[in-house]
């Protein structure tokens, strides 16, 4: 089992912290019950970095103290102690908690993407949407963060590298005795803001307009994975690049610049059109 269905905007979760337990939280326990009563006890996972905290420290192992400062964190935290514990009931569940730094990119069939309902709170799917004429420009949170350039470092990595970290944790899953498996997947490389808008550029020939805000609450310097124990454990590391991201991810929005709504489709069409690309 995949469990893929939960919450994910930090801002969100502050303004409705109770959506956020109910469906991140009883919602896993409630899959629990459902998988438990069918016989299924292997699941994976998807947890955050964000449960890393600010914390500043390069690269991040699996054993960075967990200090989340936001509902959307806490509810990460709390799913991961309940699957700890469900692991240690030694009743032969098999779990991966994988903990995503900045999966970004689209299918390289440019069919399947990241379409984010109103204004996106992550940089790449805005980066993307002003690239498509959609928003007039970008704004860069902070120019005076303690990086080469200023601004903010993160571990991006490609979807479909991040896909297939889901199937090797199957695979280790059901070829292992019965575990509780936590692993970062990361890249191990730190891209700052404005590489990744230079990169961008650079794949596409477009140029990508922004402006330098202040700093957004909450965000840290930098967030970069230290990868070595995935490698270790399962065989998987990174595979495609800043520019794959780029070009992948372009693909995907200048086919679709107003996301699962165009080709003419309505919406339900629109989305089970993209889930049958393998
Ligand atoms: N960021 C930005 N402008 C935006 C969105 C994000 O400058 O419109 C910066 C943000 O401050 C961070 C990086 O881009 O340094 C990645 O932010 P994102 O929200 O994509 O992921 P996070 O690491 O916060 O989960």
């Amino acid at each position: 089992m995949l469990h893929f269905a939960g919450l994910k905007a930090v801002g969100e979760s502050m303004l409705q912290p109770l959506r956020y337990w109910d469906v991140n939280v009883t919602g896993t326990l409630r899959l629990l019950e459902a998988m438990g009563r069918h016989g299924c006890q292997t699941l994976v996972f998807s947890s955050s970095a964000t449960l890393y905290g600010t914390t500043d420290r390069v690269p991040i192992p699996e054993t960075a103290p967990l200090q989340p400062i936001n509902p959307y964190g806490y509810t990460k935290a709390a799913v991961e102690r309940l699957l700890t514990d469900v692991a240690a009931s030694a009743t032969g569940w098999r779990i991966a908690l994988l903990r995503y730094f900045n999966p970004v990119g689209a299918h390289p069939s440019g069919r399947l993407g990241e379409d984010p309902s109103g204004l996106p709170n992550n940089l790449f799917p805005f980066l993307c949407q002003v690239a498509a004429g959609r928003r007039p420009h970008l704004e860069v949170f902070g120019g005076d963060w303690p990086t080469p350039d200023g601004t903010g470092v993160r571990d991006y990595l490609h979807v479909m590298d991040l896909a297939e970290g889901h199937g090797r944790a199957l695979e280790v899953l059901h070829a292992e005795p019965p575990q509780l498996l936590t692993l970062n997947l990361g890249s191990g490389r730190g891209h700052s803001v404005l590489d990744l808008v230079r990169t961008f550029e650079t794949t596409t020939g477009l140029t990508v307009p922004y402006t330098v805000v202040d700093r957004r609450p909450g965000d840290s310097a930098v967030s970069v994975a230290d990868p070595r124990e995935a490698e270790r454990r399962m065989g998987w590391r990174t595979r495609r690049s800043l520019a794959d991201i780029c070009r992948d991810g372009w693909a995907w929005q200048s086919t679709n610049p107003q996301g699962y709504r165009t080709n003419g489709l309505p919406l339900s069409q629109g989305l089970i059109q993209a889930q049958h690309v393998s």
